[in-house]
């Protein structure tokens, strides 16, 4: 067993959504690197055929679309089948480019889809069964800063990862207030980060952005620190900047002042000196 967390332990297993890229293959490499047995998840056939055969004969690879319920339903039987019960999930997968407030609703549909309810679904099929053994499990679903600042522009993918942030604070609360569970919730919160999503833009790395391994590394770091906040840095911000940039949206509703203030020109003078303060 690691000192990290009870349920990254050898032999056990782990499963991970939209793990055949970016950060959520790097997080299977670090559950593999404990000695467990791990299910790659993801709707890119393609992707996941190139990237199992170096994971080794501990991975095994599921073709599904994490926004089907019934797929993740049968996802789920199967892969206790194939690996038997699972200690460790972790729902990754997401997509953005949903649109804004008042555009494309096939891109709403399909970012709420995949982020929030790619989330639910697969706890609904994997953590009944986590909760009700009497052992350790972990359950982390990926976020975003943008469901906490809510950045204008892609306003669908900020209120699919402001659901996930709500959705993973009611599960962790459920969890620890069932009577012998021993599953905990985390949410991941990665900053900047250079994964697959971002190549088709960028071909090259900015600056700026992490590597996906530094995410999965700061998720260990704080899974180790016992934080429900997994709470990740990149190369262009502080651990003190993101709290001052959370502190001043929260303070939009205690201080009455216009929704997302810190982009509205008439109190850009005022975010600033906060953030300089
Ligand atoms: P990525 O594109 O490298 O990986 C995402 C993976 O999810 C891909 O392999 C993709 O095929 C898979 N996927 C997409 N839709 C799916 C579906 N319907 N069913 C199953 N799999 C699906 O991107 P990433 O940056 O590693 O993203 C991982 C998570 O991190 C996402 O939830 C993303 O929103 C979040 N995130 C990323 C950043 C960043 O800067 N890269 C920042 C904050 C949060």
């Amino acid at each position: 067993m690691s000192e990290i967390h009870p349920a990254l332990a050898q032999g056990n297993v782990a499963v991970v959504t939209g793990g055949a890229n970016g950060i959520g293959l790097a997080a299977a490499r670090r559950f593999l690197g404990f000695g467990m047995k791990v299910c790659i998840v993801d709707a890119d056939a393609g992707q996941l055929a190139q990237v199992l055969p170096e994971l080794g004969p501990d991975a095994i690879g599921k073709v599904v679309d994490v926004s089907d319920r019934r797929a993740v339903e049968a996802l789920a039987c199967e892969v206790e089948g194939q690996l038997g019960p699972v200690s460790v999930l972790m729902n990754n997968a997401g997509t953005g480019g949903g649109g804004d407030a008042l555009t494309s609703p096939e891109g709403w549909q399909r970012v709420l889809g995949v982020n929030l309810f790619g989330v639910v679904n697969g706890t609904q099929a994997f953590g009944p069964a986590m909760a009700a053994r009497d052992a350790p499990g972990l359950i982390v679903n990926t976020g975003s800063k943008q469901g906490i600042t809510s950045p204008p522009g892609d306003t669908a993918y900020n209120v699919s990862k402001a659901g996930v942030r709500a959705f993973t604070e009611g599960l962790a609360h459920t969890l620890r207030n069932r009577e012998g569970c021993r599953v905990t919730a985390h949410l991941l919160i990665p900053g900047f980060t250079y994964t697959g999503m971002m190549k088709k833009w960028l071909p090259e790395k900015p600056a700026g952005a992490w590597d996906p391994e530094q995410v999965a590394d700061a998720m260990i770091a704080g899974l180790a620190r016992g934080d429900f906040y997994l709470w990740c840095l990149d190369n262009e911000t502080t651990r003190k900047k993101d709290e001052k940039r959370v502190l001043w949206g929260a303070m939009d509703i205690t201080e009455n002042r216009p929704a997302l203030s810190r982009w509205d020109p008439a109190w850009k003078d005022a975010f600033e000196r906060f953030m300089g303060g």
